[in-house]
């Protein structure tokens, strides 16, 4: 390889909105296989909205959105400002603990305070089948239910839901074009995940991933003899942008996210990609 048209290259790509921190990310690029980006803030916007709630208990939106108050997730956002819209007065918190790719868990004005998926419901054996129903409408349309519970008890359940953004769905058809195999990975539920996977026509989807294991997944595909690019913005992509290929930040995201990726979007257009693919092609053909 020429540094000369490498320089050429990543000068290019900076002046599109395309920051590589090395040129060897460059090089690399025409080589990819399998790209895997992760859902909310990267398919998605990753602003949510509150769509529905579910009031079980008296003051649980409060409960819920104080605890919130303290946690930097999107969702969290969302929650706490749903809250403010309703002119619901906040409480104090006490303690809080994040429980990542789970929730939180927070002591309000003396109370336990539990919000976060199913899976940390059980963990604390917080009865809720009754509701199931519900949760699998609210999930079979996109939604992303977050349960909160008091003192034990379920309390209520907050419906939120996140769009699209414009560009994805041309990113992704683009990305196919180049022969890439395209996959959806995201600590989000199955349902959920497979809404907006489907809404831009992603076939694989893995969902309910833990930040290591998103790392542990980057790494399952490589042993497969397969170069992976994975995208991300937030702290839980961390591991799997270091573990990859190729790590891809999204410009929007979070500093860690920016930090640890070889790649960044400004803005967070996912065109940027099959952009950045074609770029290294090029450039890997003139050195040849
Ligand atoms: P993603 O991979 O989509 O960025 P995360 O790994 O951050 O998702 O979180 C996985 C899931 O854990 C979320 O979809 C949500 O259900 C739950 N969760 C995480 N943090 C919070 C929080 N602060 N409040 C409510 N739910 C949360
Ligand atoms: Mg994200």
């Amino acid at each position: 390889a020429t540094p000369t048209s490498i320089m050429v290259g990543t000068g290019k790509g900076a002046e599109q909105g395309i920051l590589f921190r090395a040129g060897k990310s460059l090089e690399m690029a025409h080589k990819i296989h399998t790209i895997l980006l992760d859902k909310t803030g990267t398919v998605t916007k990753g602003k949510p909205e509150v769509t529905d709630i579910l009031v079980l208990q008296n003051e649980m939106l409060s409960y819920a959105a104080s605890a919130e108050g303290v946690s930097e997730h999107p969702l969290a956002h969302a929650i706490v400002e749903y809250a403010k819209q309703q002119q619901i007065p906040l409480k104090s918190v006490d303690s809080f603990s994040a429980i990542v790719g789970h929730g939180l868990k927070a002591l309000v004005e003396g109370k336990e305070v539990i919000v976060g998926t199913r899976k940390l419901m059980k963990e604390y054996g917080i009865a809720f089948s009754m509701y199931e129903e519900k949760l699998v409408e609210f999930e079979k349309h996109g939604k992303t239910t977050v349960m909160v519970a008091i003192e034990g008890q379920l309390a209520g359940v907050i419906a939120v839901a996140d769009t699209v953004k414009a560009s994805s769905n041309e990113a992704i058809q683009a990305l196919k074009q180049l022969g890439l195999e395209v996959c959806m990975v995201t600590g989000d539920n199955q349902r959920t995940a497979e809404f907006i996977a489907h809404q831009v026509q992603i076939d694989h989807v893995y969902a309910e991933v833990l930040p290591e294991e998103k790392a542990d997944l980057v790494a399952k595909l490589q042993k497969q003899g397969k170069q992976v690019a994975m995208v991300g913005d937030g702290i839980n992509d961390a591991p799997a942008l270091a573990r990859a290929d190729i790590g891809i930040a999204i410009g929007t995201g979070t500093d860690v996210a920016i930090e640890t990726a070889d790649i960044t979007l400004v803005g967070g257009d996912l065109r940027h990609i099959p952009k950045m693919i074609q770029l290294s092609r090029k450039t890997m053909k003139n050195i040849r």
